[in-house]
């Protein structure tokens, strides 16, 4: 689209000289992601520094008929941040302030754009825990978090960024402004509008604060590294650790050895823990309790499923720095990933017990539709969620490779839904996946998704063609 003139002036005196940039130097940045995957392209960036500005902004968009696409990091991976359509780029960096800590309550209230990293640190200051963790918690902020529903490494535990979330504050297409900060456990008020926000991928309102859950931060916690003969040997194992802890695991995440061996390849510093190679590893963390409790009975359950054949071999870590170690192994696997050359990517979720059929019956149907792909399936099997990524069969044949992207994904997302799962676990749908939707999701559902859309955002401005599939015309 492109925007008036006369529409930009009164976009740039809502928010004032602070409050926007025409630099392209400046807006560059903002309009490609960080794998360079998507770019697009847009005449303003606005950066408002208040709930107030952003609804004076949207009341103009509402009334002009003005496209927005929200952002927050930019480290989306599914496009929806990107302005491609000449869209008014609106940024929520500005938005900065962590507005309150209530340490007995353990809440804590912040805007829109403070980073993930700031607010785990600020919890943490008060010996409390924000136990979201993303690999890109230094760039990516807490309305970005809230808009994708973000998972990561300790949904095992504490769940995704929904169950995290006590109160919000978000404005409407229209420039309404939603107040609902509530710092509430309990609230059977009507509906919980705040949930239909989260994972709304910046289509329905835009989020300007938020009120989060913290928690205790736990004094004791356990790292291991078990080698597993078998997928199913590594769900038989979770069961296994989930009772003998009492249910004290913040994380199970399955690693095949070609991750670890790419891993120890690209990344610096990094070296396999244990003498003898095996097919997979989980890396296995639990927290909470006394220290001395949690490892004996970490231990004993390790020992016990080695006797039992579940686990062939396994390092625990007696410092920190070794437990540091061992998570690097798994958080480096992207970037090791990437630096092997090309892959495509799915992020899957299915019931956990179906985790081994799933990798049986769809590794073999991605190597007959792109001969020679190696897997690379890892992730968080704690919560059905694995990360089916295929590296080119060798570095330097990346773009025959890339061109099976489509039909490998459909191969997949197709046996995603023989076993009830989802196609996008946790990195949502923006453009990315949106036109695969109607494939996997019913009519019905799809239609009251649109009329959710239509309830909120009448002259569809905010994010438009994000996430929502147009309606097929036959
Ligand atoms: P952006 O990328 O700026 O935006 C994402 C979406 O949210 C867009 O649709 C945008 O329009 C919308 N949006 C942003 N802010 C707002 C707002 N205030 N109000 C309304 N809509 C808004 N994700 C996971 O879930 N788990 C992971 O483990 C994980 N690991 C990652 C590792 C790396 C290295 C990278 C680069 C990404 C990873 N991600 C992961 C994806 C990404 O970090 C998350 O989706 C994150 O929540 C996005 O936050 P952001 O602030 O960067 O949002
Ligand atoms: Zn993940």
């Amino acid at each position: 689209m492109t925007v008036p003139e006369s529409v930009l002036i009164r976009l740039k005196d809502a928010v004032g000289a602070k409050g926007f940039s025409t630099d392209p130097a400046e807006i560059a940045p903002h309009l490609e992601e960080w794998r360079g995957k998507y770019h697009g392209h847009s005449p303003l960036l606005l950066k408002p520094a208040s709930a107030a500005e952003v609804s004076a902004v949207l009341r103009i968009c509402h009334e002009t008929g003005t496209h927005v696409v929200p952002q927050g990091g930019n480290t989306g991976l599914v496009g929806g941040q990107i302005p491609f359509n000449g869209e008014v780029l609106l940024s929520t960096k500005r938005l900065n302030k962590v507005r309150a800590v209530d340490e007995s309550g353990m809440t804590l209230t912040a805007e829109a754009g403070v980073t993930l990293a700031e607010i785990q640190h600020e919890a943490a200051e008060r010996y409390l825990l924000f136990p979201l963790s993303l690999a890109s918690e230094g760039s990516c902020s807490i309305g970005g978090n809230i808009a994708t529903n973000a998972g990561g490494t300790h949904v095992l535990r504490y769940g995704m960024t929904r169950a995290l979330v006590l109160g919000l504050e978000v404005v409407l297409p229209d420039g309404t402004v939603l107040e609902m900060l509530r710092a509430l456990h309990k609230d059977n008020s009507g509906y919980d509008l705040k949930q239909v926000f989260i994972g709304s991928e910046g289509t329905l309102g835009i989020i300007t604060a938020a009120t989060l859950r913290l928690f205790p931060k736990p004094d004791a916690s356990v790292t291991a590294l078990a080698a597993v003969p078998s997928p199913d040997a590594a769900v038989k194992l979770l069961g296994a650790m989930q009772s003998q802890t009492g249910g004290l695991l913040s994380a199970f995440e399955l690693i095949p050895r070609i991750a670890l061996e790419f891993v120890t390849r690209h990344i610096d510093g990094t070296r396999d823990p244990l003498d003898t190679p095996s097919p997979w590893y989980v890396l296995i963390e639990a927290t909470g309790g006394r220290h001395a409790t949690l490892e004996a009975s970490f231990e004993d359950a390790l020992a016990a499923a080695v006797s039992s054949g579940l686990v062939s071999d396994a390092v625990v870590a007696s410092s920190a720095t070794q437990g540091a170690a061992l998570w690097k192994l798994r958080e480096s696997i992207s970037e090791a990933q990437k630096r092997e050359g090309a892959s495509i990517k799915h992020d899957i979720a299915v019931p956990v017990a179906a985790i081994p059929a799933f990798l049986a019956k769809a590794t073999p149907a991605v190597r007959a539709a792109a001969p020679g792909a190696r897997p690379v399936s890892f992730g968080h099997l704690g919560d059905g969620n694995i990360h089916f990524n295929f590296n080119s069969p060798a570095p330097g044949d990346d773009s025959s490779f890339l061109a099976l992207w489509d039909e490998v994904q459909q191969v997949v997302h197709d046996i995603v839904k023989e076993f009830g799962g989802s196609i996008s676990a946790e990195h949502g749908i923006g453009v990315m996946k949106r036109d695969s939707l109607p494939r996997y999701k019913s009519h019905e559902e799809l239609d009251a998704m649109r009329a959710l859309k239509a309830a909120f955002d009448p002259r569809n401005i905010l994010n438009p063609g994000k996430m929502i599939p147009p309606v097929l015309r036959l």
